[in-house]
């Protein structure tokens, strides 16, 4: 048979679109999309005809233009098309804000509370209660301020955001001082210095990368009379130019640690000079702790603490250690929040209402602090000892065995890890199974892994591909053992 032969056999669209499976298709789904299939995979199946070398003509297997085959491979293809390009992988790395896996996995009143929420319409900017148009900006402020004491809230898109929005709220024009220990790069584009550029806002650097004392801050404020005087101008090599003080600001060292010879000013202090020389301070946490988790080696500042020193206003993430979903939340004195929710960044860092039904199911949860423990996913992996761990690790090898008993098993104990630019020096003790497949390498099962349907994201340590179980839900064990059918 030669290449014509071949083309004669290809089946017509009509045709196939007989196959009873995609007859069932069509209604269920779009005859419009079922035909575009057929087409796609006939117009495949052309082009791979023409492209055959005249030694492969002989060997050309006909079976795939019948017309129940087309009809499979259009099956296929429209599954294929229908696949989402965000889906669910389950973490088993260890790392439990994982910045590349979504970080903070919601917990499932979260989760249900979106769905309820923007399934249909939503008193977002409505006040029911009065019949009249509501604040978005109201939907979880008092429960923020019954769980922090802050005066005020404001909820935006992240925290890079609300770093934005503070700034050039209460620095535009104006220098903020800033430790230069504390000048943090987050990753990506977000560094300190380059945030307050766009700001409007002049950074003011003070003390060095390991000390900063509270006589920096004080020594640094530039008033009004001080900048009309000119002193600091013959203080100042180069004469910069400079401008009356706006804020002091304290940003958490989030993703590394200074030890050493280092001394930085508290909280406390900074409020003690804000006072006195009647400047706000600013604190950016970043990670969003809500609870003092020391007792499991979480030594982090939380937010109820830090407010509790007096400062004016904090902001920090909602998908860090707090748990929930991607947003920046502003808290502290109304008369700075209420300028924010009036500047014109605000509308385009607004969030939406999926945000807003996450956020506040989560935020729920620390009415009840054991119950934030229990549900939040973020903070039940932390919270989780090693004995679980262990525990835990035991059934999923169960899982594995009973699926794949060929593999080689093995429980290896870990040291899992925060993530997400958080506490970079906790180490939390943990469990993992380490899965051998004769002389596989790990390398090849992590692949594997990843090909799934639903994939495992693993780690692989001292050529041992490991399955850290802290990161992988209960439910979720059965569908890793699947994945190593
Ligand atoms: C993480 C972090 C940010 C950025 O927060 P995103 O929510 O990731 O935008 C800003 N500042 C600090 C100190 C952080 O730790």
């Amino acid at each position: 048979m030669n290449k014509k032969d071949y083309l004669r056999r290809l089946p017509k669209i009509d045709e196939v679109l007989k196959e009873g499976s995609l007859v069932i298709l069509a209604e269920e789904k779009s005859t419009l999309l079922v035909t575009e299939a057929v087409r796609e995979v006939i117009a495949d199946l052309r082009s791979q005809i023409l492209g055959l070398e005249d030694d492969a003509l002989a060997s050309f297997n006909t079976d795939c233009l019948a017309p129940g085959r087309v009809a499979e491979m259009a099956t296929v293809r429209l599954a294929e098309d229908e696949a989402m390009n965000l889906y669910p992988v389950i973490n088993a790395t260890g790392t439990i804000l994982h910045t590349n896996l979504g970080r903070a996995p919601l917990c499932a009143d979260a989760v249900e509370n979106v769905a309820r929420v923007s399934r249909g319409y939503s008193d977002l900017e409505y006040n029911v209660a009065k019949g009249k148009r509501g604040s978005r900006h109201d939907l979880v402020g008092d429960l923020i301020a019954e769980l922090t004491g802050a005066e005020d809230a404001m909820v935006v898109n992240n925290n890079a955001a609300a770093t934005m929005i503070v700034l050039a709220s209460m620095g535009r024009g104006k220098e903020i001082i800033v430790s230069r220990g504390e000048l943090v790069e987050i990753g990506g584009a977000f560094r300190i210095p380059d945030i307050m550029k766009q700001s409007g806002a002049y950074l003011q650097e003070i003390g060095t990368s390991n000390k900063t004392k509270v006589s920096d801050y004080e020594n640094a404020i530039m008033t009004k009379d001080k900048l009309e005087k000119g002193d600091w101008y013959d203080e100042d090599p180069r004469h910069g130019q400079r401008f009356e003080t706006g804020a002091l600001m304290k940003v958490h060292k989030s993703n590394y640690d200074i030890v050493g010879f280092t001394e930085e000013a508290t909280l406390e202090e900074l409020v003690e000079v804000g006072r006195k020389h009647d400047l706000p301070v600013i604190f950016d946490m970043g990670n969003g702790l809500m609870l003092d988790m020391s007792e499991y080696g979480l030594n982090e500042p939380n937010i109820p603490a830090s407010l509790a020193t007096g400062i004016d206003v904090m902001l920090f993430s909602g998908d860090k250690l707090l748990g929930g979903p991607q947003a920046g939340i502003i808290v502290g004195k109304k008369k700075y929040i209420s300028k924010m929710k009036k500047h014109p960044l605000a509308r385009a860092m607004r969030v939406d209402k999926m945000t807003f039904a996450a956020l506040e199911a989560t935020l729920a949860k620390y009415r009840d602090p054991k119950i934030a423990l229990r549900d939040i996913p973020v903070l039940n992996m932390i919270a989780s000892s090693a004995d679980e761990m262990r525990a835990r690790a035991g059934r999923l090898a169960d899982a594995i065995h009973k699926v794949n008993p060929g593999l080689d098993l093995e429980f290896v104990e870990v040291l899992d890890q925060i993530g997400g630019g958080s506490a970079p020096m906790v180490r939390l003790p943990g469990w993992a199974v380490a899965v051998g497949d004769g002389n596989k390498s790990a390398d090849s099962i992590e692949r594997r892994l990843r090909k799934a349907e639903i994939p495992v994201i693993a780690r692989i340590a001292d050529d041992k591909l490991l399955l850290c179980v802290r990161t992988i839900a209960e439910s979720e064990l059965e569908t890793v053992a699947e994945a190593l059918k």
